[in-house]
C-alpha cells in the first residue's frame, strides 16, 4: 500500500517541518515517535523521512533519500467562483484527480456576495487542496491562485491547449478535441468552467481573442463541479494514452 504522504510546511537542506493541524494529527492521533519513517514532500520533492522530534505544534523530520514522485496531471483549471460548499467539493475532487493548478475566477456574473467573500476563502481552499493531495497520495499540491477577474486569469495561463467547457457547444467534444490536437507527452491543457449565469459577452470575447476553443462534455447541463470532474477525467484518460503519466 502506498504510505500516506505529508507535505512539509518548511524545510532546510536536511530537515523538514510540519506544523498546525498536520503536526497535531501526527503527534496526537498517530502518536509519531522519533525514529519512525514517513514519506514527506518537501518543496515538491518526495523523500523518505525519519521523525526527529514530535509534539502537537511541530514535527521535525530528517530527510533521507528522495523517492520517485508521480507528476500531476498537466491541467490548469480555471473555475468561475460558485457556491462555496460546491466549490470546496470541486476543489477536493479536482485535486484527487491530479489537477496541477486551480485559478478561481471572479466572473462578471459571479454572485456579488460570493465575489466579495472569495478572497478570504482562498486559505481554506488551499487547506482543502492540501488535505486532498495527501489523502490521494499526491506528491505535490495543486497550485491554488488567489481569485482574480477573467482577464487576469487568462494572462496567467501558459498551457497551449486552451479549452472552454461550454454546454452550448453542440459539435466538438472535449475528447475529440484532445484527439485532434494529438496531445503529446507533457502537453499542458487549460480548462475553463463558467459561472451559473454564464459568461458575459465581453468575457466570451476575451476567450476568443486568446485562442480558447469551446468544447462540450455532452448534451446535459452539468453543475460546475461535475463539469470539473468530468473534464479532468477525460483529460486524464487522453493524456495517459499519450504516455503522459
Ligand atoms: N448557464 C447554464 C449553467 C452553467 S453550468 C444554465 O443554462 O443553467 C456551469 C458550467 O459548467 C458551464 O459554464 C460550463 O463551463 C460547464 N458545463 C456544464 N454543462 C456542460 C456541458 N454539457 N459541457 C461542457 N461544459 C459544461
Amino acid at each position: 500500500m502506498t504510505r500516506r504522504r505529508w507535505i512539509a510546511d518548511s524545510r532546510t537542506e536536511t530537515t523538514a517541518t510540519l506544523t498546525g493541524d498536520q503536526a497535531e494529527h501526527l503527534a496526537r492521533v498517530l502518536r509519531a515517535q522519533p525514529g519512525q519513517i514517513f514519506d514527506v514532500v518537501a518543496d515538491g520533492f518526495l523523500h523518505r523521512a525519519e521523525v526527529l522530534s514530535a509534539n502537537e505544534r511541530e514535527v521535525v523530520f530528517a530527510l533521507h533519500e528522495e523517492l520517485e514522485a508521480d507528476s500531476a496531471l498537466p491541467v490548469h483549471l480555471l473555475m468561475a467562483v460558485f457556491k462555496f460548499d460546491h466549490m470546496e467539493w470541486g476543489i477536493e475532487k479536482a485535486t484527487e484527480l491530479g489537477a496541477a493548478r486551480l485559478t478561481p475566477v471572479i466572473a462578471r456574473r459571479t454572485e456579488k456576495h460570493l465575489a466579495q467573500a472569495a478572497a478570504k476563502r482562498v486559505e481554506r481552499w488551499r487547506r482543502i487542496a492540501r488535505e486532498a493531495a495527501q489523502q490521494s497520495r499526491r506528491s505535490d499540491m495543486p497550485e491554488m491562485d488567489d481569485p482574480v477577474v477573467l482577464k487576469t486569469a487568462l494572462g496567467m495561463v501558459n498551457a497551449e491547449i486552451r479549452l472552454l467547457l461550454a454546454e452550448t457547444e453542440q459539435e466538438i467534444s472535449l475528447r475529440s478535441e484532445l484527439e485532434d490536437q494529438r496531445v503529446s507527452e507533457r502537453a499542458a491543457v487549460a480548462l475553463a468552467i463558467g459561472p451559473e449565469g454564464g459568461w458575459a459577452p465581453e468575457e466570451m470575447a476575451l476567450f476568443r481573442e486568446q485562442g480558447w476553443k469551446q468544447v462540450t462534455l455532452g448534451p446535459r447541463i452539468l453543475r460546475a463541479e461535475t463539469a470539473a470532474i468530468a473534464g479532468l477525467a477525460v483529460c486524464a484518460a487522453m493524456l495517459e494514452r499519450a504516455g503522459n503519466r
